[in-house]
Formats: C-alpha cells, structure tokens, sequence
C-alpha cells in the first residue's frame, strides 16, 4: 500500500510529504494536530483511481480531519473496504509529472517512462497526449546515464534544476527496482513544489513475488485483509493460486497450461473460479489439500481437471484422484482431461471409477461447461 511504498522511497531518497498512517478518525485528528495546517487523508487500498472514488480529501483542523477520515474509512474502492487511511501534509503543487521506472519485457531490461502530464493515469494520458510520454531504456548495471537519459525524457524543456532533480530520483528508483526486485515503481504525480523542489505525492510499488523469499522486510508488508481464505490457505500448502470470480474450479500442472485452460473456459462461455498450478507432483495430499480448497470456494460448481503427462505419470495422477475421492466428499461434477505419459491406463482407472476422463481439451471444456450452465 502506499503508506509501505513511502517507507521504501524514504530509505531510497525519494523525497515524499511528512505523513502518518491510521485506522480510526481519532488516530486521523491526531497527526493533523501534529503535522498542523492542511492535510489531505487518502485511502489506503490497492487500487488506483482513489481519487475519483472520493478517497482522497483535504482537512484543516483536527476536527475535520475527522470527518474526512470516517467517511473514508467507510468507502468501498476497487472492491477493497477501507481499513487505513494515510494523513499527509498537504504540498502546494506547480506542476504534477509522471515518473515510473518498470521491467520492460521486450527489451529484457529496466525501463523509465516520464511524461510531463502526471496527475491522470498514464493510460489516459497515453489516448490524449501519446507524444508527451517518453520511454528510455536503462542500462542494467548503470541505471540512467545522464546524457541519453535526460535527452530521453525531453528535459531540456524542463530546465536544469528540475533535470538533475529528475535524473537524481530515477538513480533511486531504479536502485530500489534492482536491489528489492521490483517490477514497477509508479510515482503519479511527481509534484513539482513552489521554491523548485520535486515531491512523490503518490508512490505505487510491485514486487516479484519471486523475489520475496530473498527480501523478508517486504514480506512484512504483506497484509492478511488483501487475500481469500483460499488463498491463504493454497498458500500455505505452497500451491501456485489466485482466486477468481468464475465458477468452475480448475487443477491444472503447469502455468502456462492453467492460463490455457482458463482462456478456453472464457472461449466456451463460462468462468473460471481460480487459477491453480499443482505442478508436476501427482502427490495425492497435494490434490486432495487442492480439491478442499475449490470445494470450499462459494459457487463452484464443477470442477476440471487438465493433466498433461511429461514426467507426471497420468496413472499416478489418477490413483492421487482416486484417493483424493475416498478422502473428501466432492459434492459436484467433476471433468478430467489427461493426456501424456500412461493416459490410456489413467482412462481406464478413472472410468472404472465412473469418473469422465477425456483426451482431447476442447471437449472436456464444453463438457464442464455444460454442467455450470
Ligand atoms: P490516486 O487517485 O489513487 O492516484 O491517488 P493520488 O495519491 O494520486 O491522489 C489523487 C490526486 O490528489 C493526485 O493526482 C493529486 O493531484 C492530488 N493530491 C494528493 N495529495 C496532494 C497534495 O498534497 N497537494 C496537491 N496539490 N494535490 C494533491
Ligand atoms: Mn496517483
């Protein structure tokens, strides 16, 4: 969230506003009284658009920090109920610019895109003024060299003093995106203050999930509100999960096979309610902890599973199937398509069961989307 995205640009030298966080409309009124005169109180959520959605509002006195700071507290945003609100000292803004620093897939590198209409986002600005954004690729060990760089971001039109400024917080940026594996810093806007200065007024942060075992700090921002039971839970088992709104449970091995199958859902017309990764075990604890985790999902009401046999063996999956079976109650249909490494033997373990096992993928979706109809 941003109060823990400031707390990274702090340690990196990004300047920020002098702000506090809270959980109730006293705690709110206190740092008003503290920091003095206007504050502005933002929702804590992570989503973007806050504004917008009236999460973000100036206050004067302690009092109508208050206010301010209960009605937000009450706001629904992006689907997220408010639980924390940030009170900043509010910051008289010249100009509002836009500065990230993201890993660029094509380039297979770090990139920074600044654009001198911050303050929307940076795909409205991209429909109105697709000139005024300007991309430069970073050097992977350097950071931004200031020469290409500066020509890069069209500073010569900004002036010398908000260019170095502006070199100076991309060295940090990119220093944080490297050193805790980031995959994108956002800051928008980038006020530009009266007397020259250059201000982080909002500060967007992605790490690589990756990265996380190797930065224990970062893990400490996780915050429990942010994720399903499920997947706590799917987490906890150390399975690969991400709970969706769609109704047919999914247990895929493979990544790239589950973006698959959930895309072929969508192509049938229906949806689906998670995306899960097993991976290449046919350990029947893992499918059975996977099959208690979709069933206790609200609305699924089938299940597909999609095996593809390289090194899994098909049979062992369907033994792992079987037994998960004489665990658990599985109270809805169930689909399976298994292909690969022993499948012909797998059919005839699961059909002696009297489970429908398919081969081929397109007809085991419309089958288990039959059933969700
Ligand atoms: P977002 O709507 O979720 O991106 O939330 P932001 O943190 O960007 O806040 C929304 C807008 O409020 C910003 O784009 C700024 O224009 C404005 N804003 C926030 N804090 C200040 C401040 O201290 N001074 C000024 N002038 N504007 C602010
Ligand atoms: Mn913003």
């Amino acid at each position: 969230m941003e109060y823990q995205s400031r707390q990274l640009l702090i340690q990196y030298g990004v300047p920020v506003p002098e702000a506090d966080v809270a959980d109730s409309p006293e705690a709110a009124s206190a740092i008003q009284a503290r920091l003095g005169g206007m504050v502005v109180v933002k929702a804590q959520v992570l989503a973007g658009g806050r504004g917008k959605a009236g999460g973000v509002r100036i206050a004067r006195t302690p009092e109508e920090a208050a206010t301010v700071a209960g009605r937000i507290l009450g706001l629904e945003i992006g689907g997220q109920r408010v639980r924390k609100v940030l009170v900043t000292r509010a910051v008289k803004s010249v100009k509002e610019y836009y500065l990230s620093v993201l890993v660029d897939r094509n380039a297979k590198g770090v990139e920074a895109v600044f654009s001198d209409k911050g303050g929307i986002t940076i795909e409205e600005a991209a429909a109105g003024h697709p000139g005024r954004i300007r991309h430069v690729g970073l050097d992977p060990f350097l950071g931004p060299d200031g020469t290409s760089f500066l020509a890069g971001i069209g500073a010569d039109e900004l002036g010398p003093e908000i260019a170095q400024s502006l070199l100076e917080i991309t060295r940090s940026l990119f220093r944080l995106c490297v050193e805790k594996d980031c995959s994108l810093i956002e800051l928008n806007p980038l006020s530009l203050v009266e007397g020259g200065k250059l201000v982080a007024l909002d500060a967007k942060i992605v790490v690589d999930d990756n990265g996380l075992p190797m930065h224990p700090e970062l893990l400490a921002f996780r915050n429990p509100d942010e994720y399903g039971s499920d997947e706590i839970e799917a987490r906890e088992a150390g399975l690969s999960y991400v709970g969706l709104d769609g109704n047919i449970g999914c247990m895929v091995n493979g990544a790239g096979l589950s973006m698959a199958t959930m895309d072929l859902i969508k192509h049938y017309g229906a949806a689906p309610a998670n995306f899960l990764d097993i991976g290449g075990s046919s350990n029947p604890e893992k499918v059975v902890k996977a099959f208690s985790i979709l069933l206790g999902k609200p609305g699924v009401k089938a299940i597909l599973i999609n095996i593809f046999g390289g090194i899994t063996r098909c049979d062992d999956v369907a033994n792992g199937i079987l037994k998960a079976k004489s665990m658990i109650e599985i109270g809805v249909p169930i689909v399976i398509r298994l292909i690969g490494t022993n499948d012909v033997k797998a059919k005839e373990i699961l059909q002696g069961a009297g489970i429908e096992a398919y081969n081929d993928l397109g007809e085991a979706i419309k089958r288990v989307v039959a059933y969700v109809a």
